[in-house]
């Protein structure tokens, strides 16, 4: 029995086709474990994969706190596993997730694996708090699944024994192929032809960045009546306030709900320009040949930098404002744009899959013809 755990969208969309690859292995039960951090953009994150999970811990309270969540989560997830125990526990993305299930793996002795382990930024600060939580579940890991070799490194430079790190790509590309391969439509038809799609919600941006962030769009648009903004908000409380006084209303700006992940990633390949402090959206852009402005001063993800549409800006107004504009410039004169992916070939699931067949002694899927059995080992790709 492998359990796989997820609390909000981004796990969700990143873990099914885990979840799928396991399912697909015969004489291998996999549960799929809901924390309900964030519940309803994670089950409708979930359904766009047809599933749905078979546990639901039902996490989320109003106003909640990292510390709450963490603390509530040890005890639910290890409560669950004690009821129905796993042989190993699979878990990615959202790090208080992550964390408490590692914690909670830990004092049951129950062996725990790590999707998407190795991100570092290397300031304790930022991402806040995912910086420490990921080092401290990569630590609590027996089992690594480093997206690119860049994150193996940075595990094996933390001590972490190099025979316990596969580099299996970010399973994130395999889901985006998947999506992308059904050819989805347009939500909504943007106020102009020509866009930019902008998604904020980082707890570190909450507040005066936030509002240069916004400030910074409606210069753009300002300079430029040819383009519009469209703008998914964030269920926050805080993102809401901060986006709705600076943005709503005015001219060629659309303000929206979260599209579900098929819409999202159609508005992703129609946009001008993408505007975003978020991880999983920098690790698909570049997939998508999409211009990307990165509204934060790290990224955990420098692999994207290497893409020629990608900047990583800050968020200063006039670094965003001239960075925005040079890459709308380059994408302008460049078509079609160039695609990268530096961040996997489609093939993470079926490798976490090989590998989890292999531990249990069952039959090995075969990779297809060419497909190395570890993505960018040599570090190719890590930019
Ligand atoms: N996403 C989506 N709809 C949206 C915004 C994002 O489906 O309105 C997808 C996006 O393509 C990516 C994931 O959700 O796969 C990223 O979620 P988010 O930005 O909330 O989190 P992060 O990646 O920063 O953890």
């Amino acid at each position: 029995m492998v359990a796989c755990v997820v609390g909000t969208r981004p796990e969700a969309i990143k873990t099914a086709t885990v979840v799928a690859a396991l399912r697909a292995l015969p004489g291998l039960e996999t549960r799929l474990i809901s924390t309900g951090q964030h519940a309803a953009l994670l089950t409708r994150a979930l359904a766009d994969f047809g599933l749905a999970p078979d546990v639901d811990l039902a996490l989320m309270r109003p106003g909640q706190e990292p510390a709450d969540v963490l603390a509530r989560g040890v005890v639910a997830v290890s409560d669950h596993l004690r009821s129905a125990p796993a042989d190993l526990v699979i878990a990615q993305g959202d790090t208080t997730t992550v964390l408490a299930t590692a914690l909670a793996c830990h004092y049951l002795q129950t062996p725990f694996a790590h999707l998407e382990a190795g991100l570092r930024t290397g300031r304790a600060y930022d991402p806040f708090p995912e910086e420490k939580h990921r080092v401290l579940a990569d630590h609590l890991a027996d089992r690594l699944y480093a997206p690119t070799a860049l994150a193996r490194r940075n595990l094996v430079r933390e001590g972490i024994a190099a025979d316990s790190i596969r580099v299996a790509g970010n399973t994130v590309v395999d889901a985006l192929k998947s999506i992308a391969a059904r050819n989805p439509t347009l939500p909504f038809e943007p106020p102009t032809p020509r866009f930019i799609l902008a998604t904020t919600h980082r707890r570190e941006n909450l507040g005066a960045p936030l509002e240069r962030i916004c400030r910074a769009l409606r210069t753009l648009l300002e300079r430029d009546p040819t383009l519009a903004l469209v703008l998914p908000t964030h269920p926050n409380p805080d993102v809401r306030a901060t986006v709705e006084a600076l943005l709503a209303g005015r001219p060629r700006v659309l303000l929206v709900e979260p599209p579900a992940y098929p819409a999202f990633v159609a508005l992703m390949r129609a946009a001008a320009l993408v505007v975003t402090d978020s991880g999983g959206v920098q690790e698909e852009a570049p997939a998508l040949g999409a211009a990307v402005v990165i509204v934060r001063e790290t990224t955990e993800r420098p692999e994207a930098l290497a893409a020629p549409l990608v900047r990583l800006s800050g968020t200063d107004v006039d670094t965003i404002v001239r960075d925005a504009e040079a890459l709308l410039a380059l994408r302008d004169a460049s078509n079609p744009s160039p695609t990268t992916s530096p961040f996997g070939d489609g093939h993470a699931s079926l490798r976490v899959a090989r590998d989890v067949a292999a531990r249990f002694g069952l039959a090995i899927p075969p990779l297809p013809p060419g497909v190395p059995a570890e993505w960018d080992a040599a570090g190719d790709n890590a930019g």
